[in-house]
């Protein structure tokens, strides 16, 4: 039996943590990677929680031991995602969420191709960089950053199975919880989970 894997992208302020927080509040059955991250925690994020924090050191070292099933370069600090624990969700079953950049997006695909890829879009850009400022925990510096890398990850959209434009919070939820229903009712999950339904197969 094998888990689904969902991968959500979006730039930084589109609400994505928000997002997958209301999905995981009405879904519990999904469950969240954590990734390893060499940026510092903000206020209120604890280790293993949010994410696995290492220093750079630490983390080149599990990148050159194949440690990470892909990692990335996002606004100055590596993100990486494990592949023994990932594997391993997935072969157990679990239906399991990454929140990555395009770049581990495309990386996690070619290993998962029946990853279903959900994008985030915000209504727009001043919408964007008004919820970057509202935040409150990074930088003016870390904040144009945030903006300019917004339109180059945007411009992946395409490479992505579902869209969801986060105008409302609740709205944008419901998107969430629909695609995630609909990706386990697809003809391989529902086979290999239900087998008895499928007796007649053998009937002819
Ligand atoms: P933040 O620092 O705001 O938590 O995340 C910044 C960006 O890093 C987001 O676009 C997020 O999707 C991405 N990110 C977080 N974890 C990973 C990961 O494991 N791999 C990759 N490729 N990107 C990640």
């Amino acid at each position: 039996m094998s888990g689904t894997l969902f991968i959500v992208t979006a730039p930084s302020g589109a609400g994505k943590t928000t997002l997958v927080r209301g999905l995981l509040e009405r879904d519990p059955k999904v469950q969240l990677s954590i990734s390893f991250t060499t940026r510092d925690p903000r206020p209120g994020e604890q280790n293993g929680r949010e994410y696995h924090f290492v220093d750079v050191d630490r983390f080149r070292s599990l990148r050159d031991s194949g440690e990470f099933l892909e990692w990335a370069e996002v606004h100055g600090n590596y993100y990486a995602t494990s592949r023994t624990w990932l594997k391993e969700q997935i072969a157990a079953g679990r239906d399991t969420l990454l929140e990555i950049d395009w770049q581990g997006a495309q990386q996690v695909r070619k290993a998962f191709p029946d990853a279903v890829g959900v994008f985030i879009l915000p209504p727009s850009f001043e919408e964007l960089e008004s919820r970057l400022r509202g935040r409150g925990t990074d930088s003016d510096a870390v904040i144009s950053r945030r903006l300019l890398g917004a339109r180059g990850e945007m411009r992946h959209v395409g490479e992505f199975d579902y869209v969801i434009i986060n105008n409302e919070l609740q709205a944008a939820v419901d998107d969430l919880v629909a695609v995630v229903r609909a990706a386990r009712l697809r003809y391989a999950n529902q086979h290999a989970r239900h087998l008895q339904y499928f007796d007649f197969l053998e009937q002819d």
